[in-house]
């Protein structure tokens, strides 16, 4: 096989700081004092940790080092599932640095802070646009938040209006999210499982749907990179019934420019910016989950919100039915300047043509490896696609194996085991940014690995052989993870 992403020699090994540390080592120099010593108050030396004494090159070694060890959007494909790891601009970087925005402190008055009050009008704007609904809030942190706060949202139009109600009907290929944000805000999830072809039908809803039910979460695309085609179907049966309906729109990324939202019959939706909208994200960093509403939600929205009066911009907290707040002062704004710099860069063209090259990666993708590996759900997809592991478990390998084989390869694994409805489930996302050259490595990878499992399963058992840790014990690598090193 043609070399790969992934380098096999030269991995670091790196010991704590406390093991490197020598006694009396510094990492500056400084002239000598030219003044006597003089005695300080014993009160006022108190001991502090017991930090290693180290060289300035050994402190830049160290963490250096340390960051070989991650791998990650920019050392090489990430095909993670319904995480949308694509490579993000480093333009968009730099405009978050500009020292106006960096150093701009949240309780600086309006009068000061015009520009970023503007920026994220303007990125409320542009994703009304997109998403094709009426209000927008940027506050939410992350996609789950914004599911949260979606879901508040739902619960205090059902409130207004005098009738509260207890469940929501959630598929089986929601977000495992879905059913969470739903119990946080009190109500109870019920289960509709999905048809025959992966996604929802009318009769199933139909049958669900009632009086005390507030709504549903649909998450569409679905956790099988499909669309729900007959969204607008179920739409009309839970409005008929007075519930809305809540849609996951993290995966964004199948439909930019391609469907309007806001035109399938949907109430309420969430964002994920630190996905489509190339925030980078996956390390714990800050996102923005926001929530876009049809305008009968607009009254709920979190305050403070953004409002603009003959081009002068202020915070307004003047919003009496409101929810109240979501997150500390507006939300992460850094992420948002983010976004605005992508939407900006890419215009409406290029984002159409991000989500239809997301969607052809991901069809590729399938194409190339359904000789070797099983389709549970044979269709065109959107932008990822849902193997199993029902050819590799004749010769006893799972996906598992397959996962922790493709690390010897230089590949960040897919999802895997989700969705929940396919059992032994491995959700591959390419995403845009992946060029031909390196899906056909992957998929060449993959290739070699299904050979493999026939030929030499128990290569797959011991992956992974080439990283810096074999295979470990998953349940106490969780319970009692070692972070030594
Ligand atoms: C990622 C994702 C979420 C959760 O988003 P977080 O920012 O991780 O909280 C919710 N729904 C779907 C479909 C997702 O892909």
């Amino acid at each position: 096989m043609r070399k790969g992403q992934g380098e096999t020699g030269l991995i670091f090994d790196e010991p704590l700081l406390w093991e490197k540390g020598k006694e009396g080592r510094v990492g500056f120099s400084i002239p000598a004092s030219d003044v006597e010593p003089s005695a300080l108050d014993d009160e006022l030396i108190s001991p502090g940790p017991d930090f290693p004494d180290l060289s300035e090159v050994d402190v830049v070694r160290h963490y250096t080092r340390l960051s070989q060890w991650n791998f990650c959007v920019d050392t090489g494909m990430y095909p993670l599932g319904s995480c949308t790891m694509k490579y993000n601009p480093r333009s968009n970087e730099r405009l978050a640095e500009l020292p106006g925005f960096a150093m701009a402190h949240p309780l600086l008055p309006d009068t000061l802070t015009q520009g970023a009050l503007r920026l994220m009008k303007e990125l409320e704007d542009f994703l009304k646009e997109i998403t094709g609904m009426d209000a927008v809030s940027l506050q939410p942190a992350a996609g789950a938040q914004g599911e949260l706060t979606g879901m508040l949202l739902v619960h205090a139009y059902h409130k207004h209006r005098g009738k509260p109600r207890k469940k929501i009907i959630v598929p089986d290929t929601a977000h495992g999210t879905n059913p969470s944000s739903a119990a946080l805000c009190g109500y109870s999830p019920v289960r509709v499982n999905s048809g025959e072809k992966g996604i929802l039908t009318g009769e199933a809803i139909l049958d669900l749907m009632d009086e005390d039910t507030a709504g549903i979460m649909v998450t569409n695309p679905n956790t099988l990179g499909l669309f729900e085609e007959n969204i607008r179907e179920i739409a009309s049966i839970v409005h008929s019934k007075g519930g809305l309906v809540y849609c996951d729109g993290a995966n964004m990324n199948a439909l930019m420019g391609i469907v309007r939202m806001g035109e399938t019959g949907i109430d309420v939706l969430h964002l994920n910016l630190h996905k489509t909208f190339s925030a980078p994200h996956g390390g714990g960093g800050p996102g923005a989950g926001p929530v876009c509403v049809k305008s009968h939600l607009e009254p709920f929205l979190p305050v403070p919100r953004v409002i603009e009066s003959g081009g002068t911009y202020e915070l307004s907290e003047d919003f009496p039915d409101s929810i109240g707040k979501v997150h500390t002062f507006y939300g992460n704004f850094g992420v948002m300047i983010k976004a605005l710099s992508y939407i900006r860069t890419m215009g409406a063209e290029g984002l159409k043509r991000a989500s239809q090259l997301a969607v052809l990666n991901a069809n590729y993708i399938k194409e190339m490896l359904r000789e070797s590996y099983h389709l549970p759900y044979d269709r065109p997809c959107m932008h990822e696609c849902v193997f199993s592991d029902k050819y590799l478990r004749a010769y006893k390998v799972t996906t598992l194996d397959f996962a922790k084989r493709l690390v010897d390869y230089g590949f960040h694994p897919p999802t895997i085991y989700f969705p929940l409805v396919v059992n032994g489930a491995i959700m591959v996302e390419p995403t845009e940014t992946e060029s031909k050259e390196d899906l056909d490595l992957f998929i060449e990878a993959c290739r070699c690995i299904a050979r493999e499992a026939q030929d030499s399963p128990e290569l797959l058992k011991e992956a992974p052989r080439a990283s810096k840790r074999r295979r470990l014990d998953e349940t106490s690598a969780a319970r009692q993870p070692c972070l030594a090193g």
